[in-house]
């Protein structure tokens, strides 16, 4: 039975990283008609944030995952809390301690650091020294005992074997091979705090959750021979991993971290801003797998369909803003319009353009029509706010335009020009876009002037803008009236 899992610590808030692995359990699991767990791993109880498990969560449901089993609704393997779990991973540290698999230690953080210094300064790598070694078990347990009296609270740890070699067959890196003696020593499998390490805690659960693949991220490969030696110690059979590859930002070609400022990596940050959670997923998958063939925009479903892991990339995903906002504008113009719509008019409440209180239908239809003007150049719903506040909203004065616009307006005939053009629209029957494009070519015939020289000053009169959409629909969308007025206060 194929059964995957996301196992977020609740450290932050969804990573677009975390929601890439998330993203290839859950297709993983949809493709294979498998299982989906959520497992929260809150070991780490200093590091966890308040609403990091909600955060997580709603985040994951609002791309547009779904799962088998979490906290909230339990499967057969429960608890879904690693901090809730601690009665199934004591007996366990007991049996390897039992054994003499796994060890009491007592050494204090300022004796670790020595330790450190002194290797590094010798330029040997870090890795710890088993502090019994040569003793009887007599001697460690005085040694034990009179640490304890003194206080000190130990951690256990695993003894490693020496020079031995973990290897497993990765479904991104194919086969990889880690000798014992490079992953620094006996690692520590429960705290002082008496709460296991994730590297114990992980094998324990991903072996009692019956998880058959563990895909996650490239920083997790070394992390894989230690888990392996727990699965070795209990014989237990280890799960298929897969690392997948790191993602880079690629303007920089650096690995993406959490202080790189010029990238958004969480997800509720692209939520603010208005991108559709259908182009999220549809960026999110692009990172590190890719489809056969050339097209490159997907739903959910045709996702699940088409995936295979044997298309997960062994070289660098590359996070391109670019692309994100290309992604996303297909799917705004492929979307259910009402639905984009929505979207929009809550950036236009949400900025405090639109009082929602008092729309009515006709103002309502009219922000619908002045959206669709503007919407070849938004690729994310926020973006609509900029581009409609100065001229439907906050129109500025006549005299704070830009300078090169200034130019254009100081020409002779401007005047000439914008009084015609008021007359004409005062004549028209109907002010529609038809009318007044008709309107500004008669004046471009009547007055014999190049194109430019015509449009550029009518556009800044109107709007205050050098370029923008369609002068003919805008203008009819801003009304005669406040045309008229627009013109004249620059006359
Ligand atoms: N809690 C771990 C993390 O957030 C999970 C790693 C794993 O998938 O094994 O990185």
């Amino acid at each position: 039975k194929i059964r995957v899992r996301y196992a977020p610590s609740p450290t932050g808030h969804l990573h677009i990283g975390n929601a890439r692995t998330a993203l290839f359990n859950w297709l993983f699991a949809r493709h294979y008609k498998g299982e989906f767990v959520i497992r929260i791993e809150d070991t780490d109880q200093a590091r966890n944030i308040a609403d990091g498990e909600k955060s997580q969560l709603d985040n994951l449901a609002w791309l547009g995952l779904d799962w088998d089993e979490s906290p909230a609704n339990p499967g057969e393997y429960g608890p879904y809390r690693q901090s809730e779990r601690m009665d199934i991973y004591k007996p366990l540290i007991q049996e390897l301690l039992d054994r003499g698999l796994a060890y009491k230690s007592y050494k204090t953080s300022e004796e670790l650091e020595a330790e450190r210094e002194a290797q590094i300064a010798a330029k040997q790598a870090p890795h710890y020294v088993y502090e019994y070694a040569g003793m009887s078990d007599d001697e460690i347990a005085a040694a034990q005992a009179e640490a304890e009296a003194k206080g000190l609270q130990p951690v256990v740890r695993f003894r490693v074997p020496e020079d031995k070699p973990y290897a497993w067959d990765d479904i991104v890196k194919g086969h990889v091979e880690i000798n014992s003696n490079t992953i620094g020593g006996d690692w520590v499998i429960q705290k002082a705090d008496g709460m296991p390490t994730y590297n114990f805690a992980v094998v324990v659960d991903d072996h009692m959750m019956e998880i058959s693949h563990v895909l996650r991220g490239d920083d997790h490969v070394s992390n894989t021979p230690k888990q392996l030696m727990i699965y070795e110690a209990f014989g237990w059979e280890a799960p298929i991993f897969g690392h997948m590859t790191l993602i880079i930002n690629a303007e920089t070609g650096k690995k993406l971290s959490k202080r790189d400022e010029s990238i958004l990596q969480f997800i509720e940050q692209y939520r603010e801003l208005g991108y559709l959670p259908e182009a999220m997923l549809n960026f999110i998958v692009l990172l590190g797998w890719s489809p056969v063939g050339e097209k490159e925009i997907f739903n959910k479903n045709q996702l699940v369909k088409m995936f295979d892991e044997a298309r997960l990339s062994k070289s660098p995903a590359k996070f391109d803003n670019k692309k994100l906002e290309w992604v996303n504008n297909q799917w705004i113009k492929t979307a259910d319009q009402n639905m984009v719509f929505d979207k929009l008019m809550q950036q236009l409440v949400k900025s405090e353009l639109v009082n929602p209180a008092e729309l009515t239908a006709e103002k309502m239809q009219w922000l619908r029509s002045v959206m669709n003007v503007y919407m070849d150049g938004v690729s994310y719903t926020s973006q609509i706010v900029p581009l409609v506040k100065p001229v439907f909203f906050e129109m500025p004065a006549a005299d704070a335009i830009t300078d090169s616009a200034k130019e254009w307006m100081a020409a002779e005939n401007v005047p000439a020009m914008l009084n015609l053009f008021i007359e004409k629209i005062e004549a028209m029957p109907l002010f529609t876009a038809a009318a007044i494009l008709t309107a500004i070519r008669e004046i471009q015939n009547e007055m014999d002037v190049k194109a430019r020289a015509l449009w550029n000053p009518l556009r800044i009169a109107t709007t205050r803008e050098e370029q923008g959409p369609n002068l003919g629909e805008l203008l009819e969308l801003l009304g005669r009236e406040q045309t008229i007025a627009n013109i004249r206060e620059f006359l």
